[in-house]
């Protein structure tokens, strides 16, 4: 076994934490010495002595063996029947599941049947690599001679890992899955930990969530009372979403009229709503209503853009008085803001829009809503600034304001007095904020934290501050699903049309405070795993018979525990020492792994990066060149490591190309570093075996004169060609050499035209958008990166790809490769030295530290009754279950859609685990596993109280980005909004309470889908401008795929902070802003964050002592756009802005460049991009137009 070989195994993992109380590491193998585990620790088997503040004193007897008997564990071996996963990989089995390739939802949404995600199309064999000679010359770059290379090398044959076992998903179907969740209370032996002190049977709470509880449609008793509390918008005389429009026929509106907000009257608030947290009472469960969506007739003239309307009042940026964040805002006469999160019952209702207008009703059905700007059923609206709209109707009833509180379940709604008059048009703030929605859940889940144990509970938001308490499912850091109650059956999911997804990122990380996953060594045996469907240990399992077996969570197959691993069990049946073993009470926690585990069943040599520099014209000559080499002489020190205070066992190697590539050798013994050119690309080999993958330590001296040599040999370049497959084909052949895993990174600049492999023509043709053959444009022009590919999977070589093009390079297909292995695409267009190098340097230097692993294969196993059927990835897929990667890091998640296979139990839940077996930086092969449980309903009502809409956008943008590659882009968008409109009349019809049917009903965990689901339709990949290139869009869709769902969510609805609301005095942030134009005001500065971008637009009315403060110019005029960064002043609002830019960049994974945008500014056009509330250039819906429409939509549906 090669645990002992490993000197630093278990650090940073196993390292004591600070913030876990209680749960002494030690025990965990955190101690490690040289050479192996200290003996009081042997490989975790035996009780954990060490955890002193764990378990019952009693019944943690020593180990019984000191070192697991390896005997014992046989009868499971891992792979003996083939039907392994993660592990040894045993051949495919034929894969009993239906292809991945799925299309995730069998109603409307089915856009053009099965679609195979591009990853899969690597059906073609592997292309050989074979050996040729070639004309290689050498030639010296030092002052030495150098090496003989070439000929006389033999090429490593390309071996293929196994990787894929086909899981036969047999569960006994006679096994009546009985419930083996704990049910017993914590066991009373023994002081609690803190940590593990949770009561026992969470992990697999039997008990109905806590969220069930209240109907749907009961009317929460807090909600009415804070139903004045919605602020009055301004319009008096426009009834955005008036309830009730006196002049409508009452008929159309089922309910009472709707009721006429007086004044905002803030009335009591709900206190009592919010309570709901750990089990309180669901405050989802109420529904709000909304005032209706406008139904006005349709314009006549079209609703001009927001932008083009006159400006909006200087005010309406205040909209949000800044509120340190919770407390109740004073009642301001003139803001229009949400109200604050303290004063509504933030998630107890359900959202009633107000009931349309019959004007609305009237339109002819739009078809998708995609289609350009102005909408048939859309001009309903109120054209926004123009009051064009002639019919102005009369006083508008108040909206019914949809926040917190709001409730006009039909009854009659406090009468609005009336406000003054004011432009015809819907107003924004009666439809569902997300500042708002942000804002309540950072108020009523930010300050405790979120527990695990608590099956079918949603996390708090992903822009919500919080800690994590793992007890027994992983924390939503690894796991975010879209649903934590999932239908019992398929016929209900079927019907709600809520896709069931989770969003992994298996090695996440995580914040100082909470604990990396614990290592567990179960001896030679390797993990204790489920006989029959090789389920790894974890809470789930059940042990019976005296602790001699135990009952699988997921298939219910009982197995023998060997010796090794037997634990006497508590009066509740329950091993005493369960909280000592990570295994047997924790969500998320790694095993070591054994060499079974390990390709061709040996230990894995430590991976390899090899730098490969694009060294043509245009690499030079923007200076890309020069600061790589400059850079990595730096970076080599700061290599991935597990244990700070070892050096990194990661090797490196280094080439250059243009056409031909320039290897270099920078063995430690020579001189100077020597270059060997391969100039026949056709059959691509690596020169030199030795002296190619070197130590840092041991060669930097001459790793640093080959860096400082490169820019200069090749300063007057003039070749402008380049080469593409041969660079990732000689990476690939090195690792194969050097049989290690490993990193590529390159770093290229164009179209690679030159003729070898690979070589791509320009078929950029943007006549091809919005055309049926538009989604050619996303699919690989050539299969050759494909095969490529799949050849760099079975090796463990992941690319990474930094573009700096200066043209179309088709990144479609350039990206083929890096998104296949586990990369990452990074573009620099147009890079500049100057203003680009800092962006780029913070991408490279991130990009090399994170962590990360090699030759990762990860499966997913589910309890009976629903499975994984489809991934959405960077990966590739041999197999309909495993997904594979060449590398993982820490960015990386995989979405994985479930279904079902059967009826499910809401006594047992649902059950998954994901196990990624992977080999770390250090070499160590490991298993990296997480657990989570979600509730399932009879109800469906219990799957709209508790389902994330942030991951359920995240998911769609993922489907959707992926069916372009196979449908025209508006019949994508046209499926997005159908199956939305399904989720919603499915929630309408069945959970809310009865009341007219022109109300738009939004459940509250829902409230947000229309406004996050416009702005994916809207984005640039479903639906571009004129200006977006095809790269952007390739690029982007690529990005998308492995986005975890904060990035998705500031990615589709960017941050837009009010800077000149800061209080320097105090660390607390301004609310953000809604993404609107009118709500920015003249006299303000605002700073909108992307994840990607970063601009501060600055308002040209901005005080002086403000532009003064963070510009050092109190001149508007003077300010300089072209600034990258801020000027470093010296008071404490230049410090505190500065701050809060890092402090943003910090949390993204990729370096946002900041571009100041002074209002009216030409840039400013791709600042109001961002601002996705609003209609945008090329068609884009504003969120209240895609609003109407979709109740629309979903009237249609129910009608
Ligand atoms: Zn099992």
């Amino acid at each position: 076994m090669n645990v002992n070989q490993q000197p630093h195994m278990a650090s940073p993992y196993g390292q004591p934490q600070p913030g876990y109380q209680g749960y002494p590491q030690s025990g965990y193998g955190g101690q490690h010495v040289p050479g192996g585990y200290p003996a009081p620790y042997a490989p975790y088997n035996g009780p954990a002595s060490a955890y002193q503040p764990g378990p019952p004193q009693g019944m943690r007897g020593p180990p019984t063996s000191g070192a697991p008997p390896v005997s014992a564990a046989q009868a499971y071996s891992q792979f003996g029947q083939g039907d392994i996963q993660n592990g040894p990989p045993p051949l495919g089995a034929p894969p009993q599941r239906p292809p991945v390739s799925q299309p995730y939802s069998q109603g409307a949404m089915n856009l053009s049947g099965p679609q195979p995600p591009y990853n899969q199309q690597f059906g073609a064999p592997p292309t050989s690599m074979q050996q040729m000679t070639t004309q290689m010359a050498s030639m010296q770059v030092g002052s030495t001679v150098p090496s003989p290379a070439g000929p006389g090398y033999a090429p490593p044959t390309v071996s293929q890992p196994s990787v894929s076992a086909a899981y036969t998903p047999s569960a006994p179907s006679s096994f009546a899955p009985t419930s083996t969740v704990p049910t017993q209370p914590p066991s009373t032996e023994g002081t609690p930990q803190p940590y593990y002190g949770a009561p026992p049977q969470q992990p697999f709470p039997t008990a109905a969530p806590p969220f069930s509880a209240p109907g749907p449609t009961q009317p929460p008793g807090p909600p009415l009372a804070s139903q004045q509390t919605f602020p009055q918008a301004p319009p008096p005389s426009q009834p955005p979403f008036s309830s009730a429009p006196p002049q409508v026929p009452p008929a159309s509106y089922g309910g009472p009229p709707p009721p006429v907000q007086a004044s905002h009257p803030r009335a009591a608030p709900p206190t009592s709503q919010p309570a709901a947290f750990p089990g309180g009472p669901p405050p989802t469960s109420t529904p709000t209503q909304y005032t209706g969506p406008p139904m006005q007739q349709p314009p006549v003239s079209q609703p001009s853009s927001f932008h083009s309307g006159p400006p909006p009042p200087p005010t309406s940026a205040a909209g949000f008085p800044p509120q340190g964040g919770a407390p109740p805002r004073p009642p301001h006469p003139g803001i229009q803001g949400p109200p604050l999160a303290s004063q509504g019952p933030p998630m107890s209702q359900a959202n009633h829009v107000a009931p349309p207008q019959p004007g609305m009703l009237a339109g002819p059905p739009v078809p998708g809503m995609a289609g350009p700007p102005p909408q048939p059923g859309m001009q309903g609206y109120p054209p926004q600034q123009n009051g064009a709209f002639g019919q102005v109707r009369g006083p508008q009833p108040g909206y019914a304001g949809p926040y917190p509180g709001q409730q006009s379940y039909g009854a009659a709604p406090p009468a609005q007095a009336p406000a003054p008059p004011a432009p015809k048009r819907l107003d924004p703030d009666s439809i569902p904020s997300p500042i708002q929605v942000i804002e309540d859940d950072k108020a009523n889940k930010g300050s405790e934290p979120f527990v695990t144990g608590v099956r079918g509970q949603a996390p708090p938001l992903v822009t919500t501050n919080f800690h994590v308490k793992d007890q027994g499912n992983a924390s939503p850091r690894f796991i975010r699903c879209t649903a934590y109650n999932i239908p019992c059956t398929s016929d209900m999911a079927k019907q709600s049309q809520v896709p069931l997804a989770a969003v992994i990122k298996p090695l996440a990380t995580l914040p100082p405070d909470e604990n990396s996953p614990y290592i567990v060594d179960h001896g030679e045996s390797g993990p204790i795993r489920c006989n029959r469907c090789k389920a790894y240990m974890c809470p789930y399992m059940q042990f019976i018979e005296g602790g001699r077996r135990f009952q699988c969570g997921f298939c219910s197959c009982v197995t023998e525990v060997p010796p090794h691993y037997f634990q006497h069990l508590d009066h509740t049946g329950k091993r005493v020492d369960c909280y000592d073993r990570p295994e047997l009470s924790l969500g998320s926690y790694e095993f070591l792994a054994t060499v079974d585990y390990c390709k061709n069943n040996k230990i894995p040599q430590p991976p390899a990066f090899i730098f490969l520099i694009d060294v043509s014209y245009n690499a030079v000559k923007n200076g890309m060149v020069r600061i790589v080499c400059q850079e990595l002489k730096t970076l080599l020190d700061y290599l991935p490591r597990e244990n700070p205070d070892v050096q990194s066992n990661i090797r490196v190697g280094f080439a250059t190309y243009n056409k031909v590539l320039h290897f270099y050798n920078v063995k430690a013994s020579l001189a100077q570093p020597q270059m060997m050119v391969v100039s026949d690309v056709a059959d691509m080999f690596v020169p030199l075996l030795d002296g190619f993958l070197v130590n840092v330590s041991e060669s930097r001296v001459v790793i640093e004169s080959l860096l400082d040599q490169i820019p200069d040999m090749f300063a007057d370049t003039r070749e402008t060609e380049t080469v593409f497959g041969p660079v990732i084909q000689a990476g690939l052949e090195a690792l194969k050499a050097a049989d290690c895993a490993g990193k590529l990174f390159v770093f290229h600049t164009s179209l690679p035209i030159a003729e070898a492999p690979g070589k791509l023509k320009n078929r950029e043709d943007k006549k091809l958008v919005g055309t049926d053959k538009e989604k050619s444009l996303f699919q690989p022009q050539v299969s050759f990166y494909a095969n490529l590919a799949k050849e760099c999977v079975a090796q463990g070589c992941c690319v990474d790809l930094f573009l700096f093009p200066n043209q179309y390079v088709d990144v479609a297909t350039l990206g083929v490769v890096p998104t296949s292995t586990g990369g990452s695409v990074y573009k620099y267009t147009y890079f500049q030295a100057q203003s680009d190098q800092e962006r780029f340097l913070n991408d490279l230097r991130k990009d090399i530290q994170k962590k990360v692993g090699f030759d990762a294969v990860m499966r997913v196993r589910t309890s009976t009754g629903i499975r994984a059927t489809d991934f959405f990835g960077s990966f590739y897929m041999s197999n309909t279950t495993d997904v594979e990667l060449a590398g993982l890091d820490c960015d990386k998640t995989v979405t994985v859609e479930f279904r079902h296979d059967d009826k499910l139990s809401e006594e047992t839940g649902a059950l998954m685990q994901c196990a990624v077996l992977y080999t770390s930086c250090s070499g160590q092969r490991r298993l990296r596993i997480h657990n989570m449980a979600v509730n399932c309903c009879a109800q469906l009502a219990d799957l709209y109280r508790n389902c994330e809409t942030d991951t359920i956008i995240n998911f769609f943008a993922k489907y959707a980005y992926r069916c372009v590659l196979n449908n025209p882009t508006k019949n994508v968008r046209d499926s997005l909004v159908n199956q939305c409109a399904q989720i919603l009349a499915c929630y309408r019809k069945n959970c809310a309470s009865p009341s007219s049917a022109g109300q738009l009903i939004l459940p509250e965990c829902m409230k947000l889908l229309p406004v996050y689901l416009n702005c994916v339709l809207k984005s640039d990949v479903l639906h571009p401008g004129a200006d977006v290139s095809l790269d952007d869009r390739a690029y982007l869709r690529q990005l998308v795929s492995a986005m975890d769902v904060a990035e998705s969510h500031v990615f589709f609805y960017p941050r837009l902070l009010p800077v000149h609301k800061l209080d320097v005095e105090c660390d607390t942030l301004p609310v953000a802003i809604r993404d609107s134009e009118e709500r920015l005001s003249k006299g303000g500065i605002y700073l909108l964050e992307t994840g990607l971008n970063l601009f501060l637009w600055v308002g040209a009315n901005a005080q002086q002592e403000l532009l003064q403060n963070i510009f050092g110019t109190p001149a508007f005029g003077q300010i300089d756009s072209n600034m990258t960064s801020l000027p470093i002043l010296d008071n404490p609002y230049s410090k505190r802005v500065r701050e809060i830019v890092e402090s943003f960049r910090a949390q993204r994974s990729r370096y946002m460049k900041l571009m100041v945008v002074k209002q009216e500014d030409k840039l400013e056009l791709i600042f109001k991009h961002f601002l996705v509330e609003d209609k945008n250039n090329s068609g884009g819906a504003s969120y209240v137009d895609f609003l109407c429409h979709m109740h629309k939509e979903i009237r249609q549906l129910l009608s």
